[in-house]
């Protein structure tokens, strides 16, 4: 969209029938830094609930324990976040594309990266060759295009996850009464646990008549659990919590994507002559179980993409050297600043005691607090020392709960 609106002929390709059709996500998008490319876009954009309540919860095998966080702030523009259906959303997004003057063509699978003398120039969907000055090739996790060209190493397995999503359909009333929401305002849950001790998390979305419910979880894991994705996600929904949240909804969505890690430290392979690369084909994403952010770091990264070859263009120069101005418009966006804020908290990816352990744990100081029993009772402390016993020191757990502690950015 900025491309088109500063003049330039741009052509959007996109393999799916319509824009929005092959894209996962959980749906949670952050309203105020989308505002800066997409103002007050809540105005018009299809988005479905306004999400005022937040609840971060771990799954204990048959019980919870969790926080709840209510604001009725986040009910008013500029708002916090919203959900979203990206069937619905994406569309809109490309709408705006096309206003600007871009062409939008879907349906089409780009094959290849276009090279000519070592450089990108173009691409082939096809038998059609397109030229063109510079690519900005935002084809999402996999990158392939990019690995068949040269322009990217191997991903590293424990780098990677797997998400799984359903949308469970849901009457509107039911959700606002389950979730004590307005017809407006919606829910996030950010559930750990449950997920057969495989390392990962899961999510629970309210959107206008439906819910969006998913676990991402590390994929080296999972090949040692030998369990499949969809085994993982049936014993997460079995779990007494998410099975009362979803109680008489119908599956009407399933998808699976892979997910990286996401970071900044590969910022030196976001260009390269006659291309850039935004969103999650350069893993420009945080996914550190208790935030997963890919939609907005999409949106601002293709926006500072398009700043850069704004900048080429001005010099005649859509080379290597034309185009480094990426690097640094990177640097200035938010969500730099906010992957240095939590780039330290990524070994909560690689803490088992996270997923089994501590849900137990809390469950079980929980029980002692407030089920009186026929024994003494004890205080928190005590309880947390006994039960901790011979699973992990208090010193082990002092160092994970800061780590966490860290990565709370929801
Ligand atoms: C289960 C799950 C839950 C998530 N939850 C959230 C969340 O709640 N909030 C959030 O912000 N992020 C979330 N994310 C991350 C987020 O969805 C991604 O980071 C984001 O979609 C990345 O956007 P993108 O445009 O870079 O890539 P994508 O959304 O993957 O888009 C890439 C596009 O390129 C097209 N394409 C690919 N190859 C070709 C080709 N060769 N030719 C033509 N077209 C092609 C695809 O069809 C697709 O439309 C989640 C991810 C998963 C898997």
């Amino acid at each position: 969209m900025l491309l088109a609106q500063a003049g330039m002929n741009v052509l959007i390709v996109e393999r799916g029938a319509a824009a929005g059709s092959k894209n996962v996500s959980g749906g949670l998008i952050y309203s105020k830094l989308i505002a800066d490319i997409y103002p007050q876009f809540w105005a018009e954009a299809p988005v479905e609930r306004a999400i005022t309540s937040h609840g971060l919860v771990m799954l204990a095998e048959n019980s919870s324990v969790g926080l709840d966080f209510r604001s009725q702030a986040s009910a008013e523009p500029p708002y916090n976040a919203f959900s979203v259906l990206r069937a619905r959303f994406d569309p809109w997004m490309a709408s705006k594309a096309e206003e600007a003057g871009a062409a939008l063509i879907t349906g089409v699978t780009v094959d290849a990266l276009r090279m000519e003398n070592g450089r990108v120039a173009g691409i082939q969907a096809g038998p059609d060759e397109i030229a063109a000055d510079v690519v900005v090739v935002a084809e999402g996790t996999r990158s392939l295009l990019l690995k068949n060209a040269g322009l990217r190493e191997d991903f590293q397995p424990h780098d990677v996850s797997l998400g799984v999503k359903e949308v469970i359909a849901l009457p509107p009333s039911v959700i606002d009464e389950r979730f004590q929401c307005s017809p407006e305002t919606g829910m996030a849950y950010t559930l750990v646990g449950s997920t057969c001790g495989i390392e990962g998390g899961g999510f629970l979305y309210t959107n206008k008549d439906s819910l969006s419910l998913g676990v991402v979880v590390k994929i080296d894991s999972l090949y040692k659990s030998k369990l499949q994705p969809h085994q993982v996600l049936d014993a997460f929904k079995a779990h007494p919590l998410v099975a009362r949240l979803i109680a008489g909804g119908e599956v009407v969505e399933y998808s699976a994507q892979t997910v990286h890690r996401g970071g900044f430290h590969l910022a030196s392979r976001l260009y390269g002559d006659g291309y850039v690369v935004a969103g999650s084909a350069a893993r420009l994403l945080m996914n550190n179980i208790l935030t997963l952010r890919g939609m907005d770091f999409a949106i601002l990264s293709a926006a500072a993409a398009a700043r850069a070859v704004l900048a080429a263009r001005e010099k005649g120069d859509f080379s290597a050297a034309g185009l480094s101005g990426y690097t640094g418009f990177i640097k200035q966006s938010p969500i730099y600043q906010d992957w240095e804020t939590f780039k330290d908290v990524y070994p909560l990816l690689e803490n088992g005691r996270l997923f089994d352990l501590y849900p137990n744990l809390a469950a079980e100081v929980m029980e002692d607090l407030f089920a009186p029993g026929s024994r003494a009772g004890k205080k928190a402390l005590a309880s947390l020392r006994e039960h901790l016993r011979g699973k992990a020191s208090m010193l082990t757990l002092a160092g994970d709960l800061l780590q966490i502690s860290k990565g709370m950015v929801l």
